[in-house]
């Protein structure tokens, strides 16, 4: 028997606080209780978003948070550039293509991270955008571009243009400072570093992103605007979640008592030990800047990163392989969850184990070792 793990980049395993919240019974929306955890909730997810309020709670998954951020923000038929590094980005410029934007893709090379040269170029070229559509971490390529000087080219290039960002990775994991780096918009869900259940989108916008919002409405269930005047009550449109937003509470007490900069340092200091170990059994980093909130690794040469996946698998770890052209080559464990430095021990041992079944000559305990030293030294 094993003990089943959730090692992905989301959904993350959650505290067993979090469980308890879940399993507490189901309360009316419309009561005083549940407005006074619903307020409760939105105050601290403000502060470990490190904005001074109004972030949203949605009940859907964060793509739901991204439409509604680019509907809301974004007059139909307007120009925006969509950076596409991975499969997150390439969401974005679809969703935009689907409404009917006009969408500049600035395509880069998996595993790449955003050149600001380029994009100084590229912006050169559209000075009459919109909007600039990014992620932070992407997690399918596992690169964490550098979103505060991306915002720093395109406030001065395009200065009228809005910056809106993926965030869903990266909140809870990685630097993010929306208001020092002037965001626009950040957006993120609860099965990631939140370490919450799926199901909850969060959105918060800029003052200047409202702003030009109030002209536009555009939505029905994703109307912003009106989730706003409710939210601010502790109320919602539609019936929201309950049980996840008092998991979600819960969740935010364990991240903020850490406090944001610690947790931010916890897991890039867990997901660098899993990327030198894994480099010691000759597995490269795929990411050229890599992303605190996943381990993007390359298999060995002549092993095939599915049979890596599937080794995890037969030891009841979940981790996430490659998507589209990266799945014959990558793999990708995570510690984003409610994971400790034995939970990346364990990541690694797994993948000596695996990587000795696949036929790899490594001697017990060459990448633990590695990993113990790391985390010693850091
Ligand atoms: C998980 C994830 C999302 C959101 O996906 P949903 O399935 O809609 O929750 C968006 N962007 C990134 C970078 C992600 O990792």
């Amino acid at each position: 028997m094993y003990k089943p793990r959730l090692m992905a980049p989301g959904p993350v395993e959650v505290p067993p606080q979090v469980l308890e919240a879940l399993a507490r019974p189901i309360i009316h929306h419309r009561t005083e209780v549940f407005k006074e955890i619903f307020l409760r909730a939105r105050a601290k997810l403000a502060k470990l978003t490190l904005v001074p309020d109004d972030v949203l709670i949605l009940t859907s998954s964060g793509t739901a948070g991204f439409e509604a951020a680019l509907l809301a923000t974004v007059p139909r038929g307007g120009k925006v550039l969509g950076i596409n590094a991975g499969k997150f980005g390439e969401r974005w410029v679809k969703l935009a293509e689907r409404y009917g934007y006009e969408v500049v893709s600035m395509e880069l090379e998996w595993g790449k991270a955003v050149d600001p040269d380029e994009l100084i170029n590229l912006l050169s070229q559209h000075p009459d955008i919109a909007a600039l559509l990014t992620t932070h971490s992407e997690t399918s390529t596992g690169v964490l571009h550098d979103v505060e000087q991306i915002a720093k080219v395109a406030r001065e290039l395009v200065p009228e243009a809005l910056i809106l960002v993926d965030c869903v990775t990266s909140l809870g994991a990685a630097e993010l400072r929306p208001l020092e780096w002037g965001l626009d918009a950040v957006v993120s869900g609860s099965q990631k570093g939140v370490m919450t259940p799926p199901g909850l989108a969060f959105v918060w916008l800029s003052e200047r992103a409202w702003a030009k919002s109030d002209k536009l409405n555009p939505t029905f269930y994703l109307d912003l605007h009106q989730e706003l005047r409710q939210q601010r009550q502790g109320q919602t449109t539609y019936t929201p979640a309950v049980s996840l937003v008092a998991g979600l509470d819960a969740a935010l007490d364990l991240l903020l008592e850490e406090g944001i900069e610690n947790v931010w340092a916890r897991r890039d200091r867990l997901n660098r030990t899993i990327i030198t170990a894994a480099e010691s059994l000759a597995c490269a980093p795929y990411a050229e800047r890599a992303s605190p909130a996943v381990a993007a690794l390359r298999a060995p040469e002549g092993l095939k990163a599915p049979a890596i996946v599937r080794g995890f698998g037969k030891r009841g770890m979940r981790i996430a392989g490659g998507q589209d052209r990266a799945k014959p080559v990558l793999f990708r464990p995570s510690v984003l969850g409610y994971a400790d430095a034995y939970d990346a021990l364990t990541i690694v041992a797994v993948l000596e184990d695996v990587l000795r079944e696949l036929g790899q000559n490594i001697p017990y305990g060459q990448a633990v070792a590695v990993a113990m030293q790391v985390l010693a030294e850091t």
